[in-house]
């Protein structure tokens, strides 16, 4: 949000990063990939949960003017209809005659293939649905799309979720789930991708109020990213154009990450008018309307959408954490994750490997577990333990000694300073507490003390 160039990291170093511990796979590997679709591997997934997780907590849990919803992939193709996608969810595809290399039209910025040089195709409208077929009969009449978003389940659910929850406007559905979209050009590792996951909110208001309430969303979600630790200076709000606002929309800001390739959308928040919830009525000849007890009128709410991507947030939220400090003649890689999005929050390290540290600090392992994600090592020198749990961004080391044995205290190490503090196993998990919350680092206790992990 400010003019300086921020830092930027290199996107190689992420995908390798990646890869190499356990974040993210191409799909299908044993067989080659499947072009634009990835798996998540150990950490990949608890960093996902969580990052689904805060964004349910703060939008959902701690709010109670949203209600959540999970709602089917297939749906009913006039859905489809009645959204527009069917004859609008489209991009200029444009062929090279020469490589027969596919490309977005609008993605270009010369009118010759970028790879051969090659003469392109006049452009040609390439609808990004997938379709499918419902039951055994593969024709026409059967075909069904996978969704390419999550709201339209809670546009059509609105009546539902009015008359069962009783919820005054206004008030919002939230929803996480899978989306498909059959993009023409892909890339930029989970950036865009043909199968991905988003997390969307329908916020419906009273028309006249719209306004307000696109401003409040807007710097409600832009918080969100800053208090989960993304950086102020990597993140910016743009207006769409009027030429760029999508049929639905009477106003639309993207957040924009600064991402390893340049600025790019990471959610989108849109003023949707009464489009969606009029098309539904339209098309489904059902009543859908909400009626104001207090003022007796009878309306069609208006719908403000924040609509972010759970794998692009992913990326940010990793790109942003990666750091490399200068570390003796190596490099120390950390992910400098928030705590609440760090895939595991604590490691347990016996300093030895004989049998009662070792059984001490499985103990204290197992029930760490029964709180949070906790991963025990005792392979290498601790040197390098360290150094494994920094670049997985584990916020906090416990390491258990021969001394912890007779006093019954163990070390702290924080990840970001590799500051060490020695506490009572009794207080152990009230400190970890503190510290996983984000409270002041390093509290000392009484008798404690604080020294700097020997480089
Ligand atoms: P873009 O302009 O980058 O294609 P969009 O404007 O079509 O994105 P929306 O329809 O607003 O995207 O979707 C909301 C959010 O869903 C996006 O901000 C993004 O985080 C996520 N998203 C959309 N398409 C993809 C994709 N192909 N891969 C990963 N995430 C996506």
């Amino acid at each position: 949000m400010t003019g300086e160039t921020p830092k930027r990291v290199d996107m190689e170093k992420i995908v390798s990063l990646c890869r190499r511990r356990g974040f993210i796979f191409p799909s299908s590997e044993i067989y080659g990939g499947l072009s634009s679709c990835w798996d998540y591997g150990p950490l990949g997934v608890e960093l996902k949960r969580n990052i689904k997780e805060a964004w349910w907590q703060a939008e959902v849990q701690q709010r109670d003017d949203v209600v959540g919803l999970d709602t089917s992939i297939l749906m009913h193709p006039r859905v489809w209809e009645a959204s527009g996608h069917i004859k609008g969810f489209a991009d200029p595809l444009v062929e090279c005659k020469r490589c027969h290399l596919r490309w977005r039209a609008d993605d270009l910025n010369s009118d010759k293939c970028p790879t051969c040089g090659g003469e392109l195709t006049e452009p040609r409208q390439f609808n990004l649905m997938f379709k499918t077929f419902m039951g055994p009969v593969e024709e026409k009449a059967s075909t069904i799309y996978l969704r390419p978003e999550t709201a339209q389940g809670m546009f059509v659910n609105f009546q539902n979720v009015t008359n069962t929850t009783r919820k005054k406007l206004p008030f919002g559905i939230a929803q996480i789930g899978k989306s498909f979209r059959n993009e023409i050009t892909t890339g930029n590792f989970v950036f865009r991708s043909r199968e991905f996951e988003q997390m969307e909110i329908e916020f419906f208001v009273k028309p006249g109020t719209d306004e307000e309430w696109f401003n409040y969303w807007t710097e409600e979600r832009l918080n969100w990213y800053v208090k989960l630790g993304i950086k102020k200076e990597n993140l910016k709000l743009r207006p769409h154009t009027r030429d760029e606002l999508a049929h639905y929309a009477r106003a639309c800001y993207d957040i924009d990450y600064l991402f390893p390739m340049g600025w790019a959308e990471l959610e989108g928040i849109a003023n949707r008018g009464d489009f969606d919830l009029v098309q539904h009525a339209s098309l489904s000849g059902k009543t859908i309307d909400y009626f104001d007890d207090e003022t007796k009128e009878r309306f069609v709410p208006y719908i403000i959408e924040p609509s972010a991507g759970v794998d692009r947030s992913l990326l940010a939220f990793l790109c942003d954490a990666y750091d490399e400090e200068p570390d003796k003649e190596e490099i120390r890689v950390v992910l400098r994750f928030h705590p609440g999005i760090a895939p595991i929050k604590v490691a347990v390290l016996p300093l030895s490997r004989k049998e009662q540290p070792v059984a001490l600090a499985r103990e204290i392992y197992a029930d760490l577990r029964q709180q949070w994600s906790v991963t025990y090592d005792i392979a290498q020198s601790i040197g390098r333990r360290y150094r494994r749990q920094d670049e997985i961004g584990t916020p906090f080391c416990v390491t258990v000694d021969f001394q912890s044995l007779e006093d019954n205290q163990v070390t702290i190490r924080e990840r970001d300073t590799m500051n060490q503090i020695r506490v009572p196993i009794s207080e152990l998990k009230t400190t970890l507490q503190a510290k996983l919350k984000g409270e002041e680092l390093f509290v000392l206790p009484p008798g404690g003390k604080i020294w700097k992990e020997e480089r």
